[in-house]
């Protein structure tokens, strides 16, 4: 059986591809989560395989417990759960708040927060010492919109991330003798199929002139953070979330 099992929600493109490519170079073994696009999960795991690693892909919506339960139990076939990135994430297309329907809102929440929550739950019940477990890291994914609140843009996803970074601390802190360490990661203007989904496919090359950096960031770069707070050498880290924006948003 597989020693070093990572669950990663929304494994099949953006930055949980390359999150999931990276862990496998880590040496860990891969539930690749996904809702949709087998067939991008399918390329992932076939890239993995290539290199020598193990890989599942597992459709599953994470605002589902039913869906939840099989991407963990997925990872019981695989062998011993070390880690969760919570990555799976939605936006919607630009709007004034007080013109969000209430089935945008309650997806937004059920897919960014709730779902999150299900998948920390579900991972906690494996890996804390509490349950017998050997501990393990779960990393969130947050956004800079947390910090600027995305005016006129969408509020409602700014706010989502705002709960990401507030399950971060508390989850941190209630786990931090449970042998788990709870961190974010801040992704700014990141180059992935996100853009498109809310409307937005320039989105990336209107915005890179303006940040800080003088460009848009890869999922690559976000994926090696995400490592970095999963691995050993981030030990004494929990509770944090690290900014990997190029600059922007980067205010406390
Ligand atoms: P992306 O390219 O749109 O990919 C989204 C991934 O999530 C896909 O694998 C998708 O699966 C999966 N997914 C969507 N809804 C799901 C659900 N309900 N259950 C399970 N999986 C689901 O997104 P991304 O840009 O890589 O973003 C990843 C995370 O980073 C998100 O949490 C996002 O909010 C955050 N973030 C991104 C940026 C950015 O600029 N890109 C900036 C800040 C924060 P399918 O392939 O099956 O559709």
């Amino acid at each position: 059986m597989a020693d070093k099992v990572l669950v990663v929600t929304g494994g099949s493109r953006g930055i949980g591809a390359a999150t999931c490519l990276l862990a496998a170079k880590r040496g860990y073994q891969l539930v690749v989560n996904y809702t949709a696009n087998a067939a991008a999960a399918d390329a992932v795991c076939a890239e993995i395989r290539a290199m020598g690693g193990e890989a599942v892909a597992v459709k599953g919506d994470v605002a589902n417990p039913a869906d939840v339960d099989a991407i963990f139990a997925a990872a019981d076939g695989l062998g011993t759960l070390v880690g969760l990135v919570n990555n799976a994430g939605i936006v919607d297309k630009a709007a004034r708040l007080d013109e969000m329907s209430i089935e945008r809102l309650e997806r937004m929440m059920r897919v960014n927060v709730i779902g999150s929550i299900l998948c920390a739950q579900a991972a906690i019940r494996r890996m804390s010492t509490r349950h017998g477990g050997k501990g393990g890291g779960i990393v969130n994914l947050s956004s800079a919109a947390s910090k600027l609140g995305s005016p006129a843009y969408y509020v409602d996803y700014a706010a989502s991330k705002g709960a990401i970074d507030t399950l971060t601390v508390g989850l941190a802190l209630e786990l931090a003798g449970e042998g788990i360490r709870v961190n974010g990661v801040r992704p700014g203007i990141i180059d992935t199929e996100i853009h498109a989904s809310g409307g937005e496919p320039d989105r990336v090359a209107k915005m890179s002139p303006n940040l800080p950096l003088g460009r848009a960031g890869t999922a690559e770069e976000v994926a090696e953070a995400v490592l970095w707070l999963l691995s050993d050498a981030a030990s004494y880290t929990t509770g944090t979330t690290l900014a990997v924006t190029g600059g922007r948003a980067i205010q406390p």
